[in-house]
């Protein structure tokens, strides 16, 4: 059994399939919750996703032997000063938030030294469910989860919130923050963007007809995850601005291109640049 107690700080989605995996695997003893929402924590209790939890951080913190936060990026700040302080010598700090940056920032300037402790992660799996309800036990098999170790911790650390994750049957990864900002800016947040954008879109035609009871499987396909939580979202898209940003105007560019190839009635221009692409998606893995 690789832990004692674990200290969940949001039992949604991320933080419950967390706790169900390492439960049906045995590899801890006590999970216990913290959130804001008493209807979550008890769904949490009644599903056997947690096996207590408390208003009070410290009751929920004290003797954990791991501490992860999995709530929207925004709220991090504020936690880390609950937790902060009942951080003892032995307690590792790890989280799940889907930028790293801004999360490392807030961490180093409210816990200090302990940022030791302190071992950043993203697992790289999800639906555009939330809640505990949405949890499920084999969330993170065969999926990635990229730590982003900070000069500071120490390798015992980081090899064991690398063995949590592989204990639930995810691959783990080494990265840089800056790096991993950088890349799923490119594969996570910009396809988000775009997915509410052209939902967005869509509803603005609203008195031209209902043209959604006219959507086939490509445009479901495209706009699954603009059902993603708009609050977590929000949070991501200001988090990683910068790079977002950038890439918003490379995609642009890029829809830019495609609309002039249309102007100039390019059919042979559009057709090969669609046959590069789909040469491209065809041999993703
Ligand atoms: P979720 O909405 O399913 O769960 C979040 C939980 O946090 C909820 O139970 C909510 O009540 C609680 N919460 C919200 N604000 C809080 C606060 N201020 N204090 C205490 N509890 C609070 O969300 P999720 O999908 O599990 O995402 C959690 C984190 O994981 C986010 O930081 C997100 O960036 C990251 N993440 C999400 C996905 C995904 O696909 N959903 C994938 C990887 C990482």
């Amino acid at each position: 059994m690789l832990f004692n107690k674990i200290a969940i700080i949001g039992v949604g989605l991320i933080g419950g399939s967390l706790a169900r995996a390492l439960r049906a695997n045995n590899q801890c003893r006590t999970i216990s919750g913290y959130g804001r929402s008493r209807e979550n924590l008890d769904k949490a209790i009644a599903l056997g996703v947690i096996d207590d939890y408390s208003d009070d951080m410290g009751a929920v913190v004290k003797d954990a032997d791991l501490v992860l936060l999995a709530t929207p990026l925004a709220s991090f700040a504020p936690l880390l000063e609950k937790i902060k302080p009942y951080v003892n010598d032995k307690l590792i700090i790890t989280d799940a938030g889907s930028e790293k940056g801004s999360v490392v920032e807030a961490a180093r300037k409210i816990i200090g030294d302990k940022i030791k402790q302190f071992v950043p992660g993203h697992p790289i799996a999800g639906t555009e469910k939330s809640g505990v309800e949405a949890s499920f036990k084999e969330l993170y098999e065969d999926h990635l989860v990229i730590l982003t170790p900070l000069p500071e911790n120490k390798p015992e650390q980081v090899k064991s919130v690398s063995t949590m994750w592989e204990s639930c049957g995810a691959r783990v990864v080494n990265l840089d923050v800056e790096y991993h900002d950088k890349v799923l800016a490119a594969t996570s947040h910009l396809p988000h963007v775009l997915a509410y954008a052209l939902v967005d879109c869509l509803s603005s035609m609203e008195e031209e007809g209902d043209v959604f009871k006219f959507s086939a499987g490509g445009f479901r396909d495209l706009t699954r995850i603009a059902a993603s939580n708009p609050e977590m979202w929000s949070d991501i898209c200001l988090a990683n601005k910068y790079h977002l940003l950038q890439l918003i105007d490379r995609y642009s560019s890029h829809l830019d291109k495609i609309k002039e190839l249309i102007v100039t009635d390019d059919g042979k221009g559009l057709s090969q640049l669609f046959s590069k692409v789909r040469n491209t998606r065809e041999n993703l893995k």
